[in-house]
């Protein structure tokens, strides 16, 4: 790599040498403006853990309800209970949303909303049981570290036992929102109400030892700083090594439109690249790294792929979250646009389901197979 920055060659030598970064070499990525050093860095590392390979799987949204007792800033999906935005899905419309997501060879559902002042937990167990009763093959990624603590407050029992609970239902893996930023400067300023730094934490631990797999995410580009955002990346790579159980690390780009915080200007393309590499050398224990095109634009995303993003997400249908924030991105992008995404980017497509084994179709049916690792995957060549 040809670059005039000593810090910048000093952690290169680390990266080549599989040593853990610091703090301070996190601060020394987000001061430098070498982003095509920082981005070559990153897509070596996504290379060593993921060769040529970009995953993306075929899922559906479904927000079962936007009222939410909470009003984080940076939030344009929420309601107040008497807003005429409001609503609650029935169980007629959530199993509809499943037999679409199904008709359209979905493997799995990714199921967020908002914290309701008024429904039962029951009501959020309901929401899985009524799909698995109809769908069982369907995965359901479903509910948020914030929301998994605000139904044990409402039902009164412990994170173990809410997870317990929906697990019995038919509970796949937990989704990683909620984490927005951990640092305490950050945090009060944008959503001190919900759920605090630790508690997300914890509901993530409490599922990995309950045989769940998770996913992390970091939203920034508002008010945060670099040191937030490593501190951020520091703690979760923390409790990856004490549990194992997060796959993927999703950077989420802020998107100030219909927020609290819209004065504020989206993060730019250069800075959601940085981040991307930025979080590939400092996560050395997440095996992947994902390109939520959704929030990035599809142009972007692909680039990514080069600045240390092995995962584009899927064909996203009935997205509210992102889009009420006023994400330009479409609903969905058909299998075949993503892999000419993918391959326009100079990687080989493979369809995951969400715990990562390899998708096989026959027509309209579909099967998972085995689990993607890529030490047994022969390379295939680029191009
Ligand atoms: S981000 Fe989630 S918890 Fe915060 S206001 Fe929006 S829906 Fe509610």
């Amino acid at each position: 790599m040809a670059t005039d920055d000593a810090r910048l060659a000093e952690i290169e030598r680390k990266v080549e040498s599989g040593e853990r970064l610091s703090f301070e070499d996190g601060l020394a990525l987000e001061e430098s403006t070498d982003l095509i050093a920082i981005g070559a860095m990153a897509n070596r590392v996504r290379e060593r853990y993921n060769q040529n390979f970009a995953y993306y799987n075929v899922n559906m949204h479904i927000n079962p309800t936007n009222v939410c007792v909470f009003t984080c800033d940076f939030c344009a999906f929420r309601a107040d209970l008497d807003d005429p935005r409001g609503y609650v899905m029935d169980r007629d419309q959530i199993v509809d949303r499943a037999r679409k997501a199904n008709e359209r060879g979905a493997t799995e559902l990714h199921i967020v909303g908002g914290l309701h002042h008024k429904l039962p937990f029951d009501y959020y167990v309901d929401v899985v049981r009524w799909i698995k009763a109809d769908f069982p093959e369907l995965h359901i990624k479903a509910y948020t570290a914030v929301e998994i603590e605000f139904f044990a407050k409402i039902a009164r029992i412990t994170i173990r036992e809410t997870l317990e609970r929906l697990i019995d239902a038919g509970l796949g893996s937990l989704p990683g929102g909620g984490a927005e930023i951990f640092h305490p400067e950050v945090r009060k300023e944008i959503c001190g109400a919900k759920a605090s730094t630790e508690t997300w934490l914890e509901v993530h631990r409490t599922a990995h030892r309950l045989g769940l797999k998770s996913n992390a995410t970091m939203l920034y580009g508002h008010i945060d700083k670099p040191k937030h955002r490593i501190d951020h990346l520091i703690r979760l790579r923390e409790l990856q090594d004490e549990t194992g159980g997060f796959q993927t690390f999703i950077p989420l780009a802020f998107h100030p439109d219909n927020s609290r915080m819209a004065e504020i200007h989206k993060p730019s393309g250069l800075m959601d690249l940085k981040v991307m590499a930025i979080s590939r050398l400092m996560l050395d224990n997440f095996p992947h790294i994902k390109a939520y095109w959704v929030m990035l634009g599809i142009k972007t995303a692909q680039v990514a792929l080069s600045f240390g993003a092995d995962d584009i997400d899927g064909t996203v249908v009935h997205e509210k979250i992102y889009h009420e924030a006023g994400a330009e991105t479409p609903q969905e992008v058909s299998v075949a646009d993503i892999e000419r995404l993918i391959r326009e980017a100079g990687r080989t497509p493979i369809e995951r389901d969400t715990l990562y084994h390899k998708v096989n179709r026959d027509g309209s049916t579909w099967r998972s197979g085995d689990h993607i690792d890529v030490r047994t995957i022969e390379p295939v060549a680029v191009g």
